[in-house]
């Protein structure tokens, strides 16, 4: 099936240009032209690359960027900047992009950033919401989790704290953070629960539980997911 991406910019001309080579390249191209609209549509109908103009009507970059990461959305995320805008990129790509790409850009150059976003693909759930890691498979619509095959039988909690992880590969992620987002309340005295959780974690899913390879601690900060 080819694949689909979400195209948010407000100039008519470039977004013209850049959904007629898409089309061309193969994609199917949905296009919105204000943030809101683009927000909307990232998050009713998901598809396998956004590509995000900063400067927007309604809701700019910065924001439809952060709020897609927060509705829980891992699709690759293309930022579009202007020239210049370099402590913008920084911030982009902590607020959960990707990758940046600065106006006026080269055609060829951002068809292989796409190409190279969307070649990660497999690390990310598919549409079917599978997401894969060496012997393990999480369906995180079925909320299971198989490793080699055979299921592995995990809490709820454990189950969410796993999706938060796979959620936000890759990002330091402190104790509080962790517990305010999966657990929904935030106590210092309560972070020791966390800790219980992902050694709970790294238990089942680990090969060697005592040298995490998934669920990494990061020290004196709080926890990483590696996959
Ligand atoms: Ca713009």
């Amino acid at each position: 099936m080819n694949e689909k991406i979400l195209l948010i910019e407000d100039e008519e001309a470039l977004l013209m240009t850049l959904s007629d080579r898409l089309e061309s390249e193969g994609y199917v191209v949905e296009c919105a032209r204000d943030g809101l609209t683009g927000y909307e549509r990232a998050t009713a109908d998901p598809t396998d690359l956004i590509i995000l103009d900063l400067m927007l009507p309604k809701k700019n970059g910065f924001d439809v960027c952060r709020e897609i990461r927060q509705a829980g959305l891992i699709t690759p995320i293309l930022m579009l900047t202007a020239r210049g805008q370099v402590v913008d990129k920084v911030v982009g790509l902590k607020i959960g992009a990707d990758d940046y790409v600065t106006k006026p850009f080269d055609m060829m150059e951002l068809m292989a950033r796409i190409e190279a976003l969307l070649r990660r693909a497999p690390s990310r759930p598919g549409n079917d919401g599978m997401f894969e890691f060496g012997s393990i498979r999480v369906d995180l619509r079925g909320t299971e989790v198989f490793r080699n095959g055979k299921p592995v039988p995990l809490s709820a909690r454990e189950f969410q704290l796993l999706r938060y992880f796979i959620e936000n590969r890759g990002v330091t992620l402190s104790r509080e953070d962790i517990l305010k987002d999966v657990w929904g309340y935030s106590a210092h005295t309560f972070t020791r629960t966390v800790d219980v959780h992902v050694a709970s974690l790294r238990q089942k899913l680990e090969k060697d539980p005592k040298q995490p390879a998934l669920i990494l601690t990061v020290q004196g900060l709080g926890y990483k997911f590696a996959a």
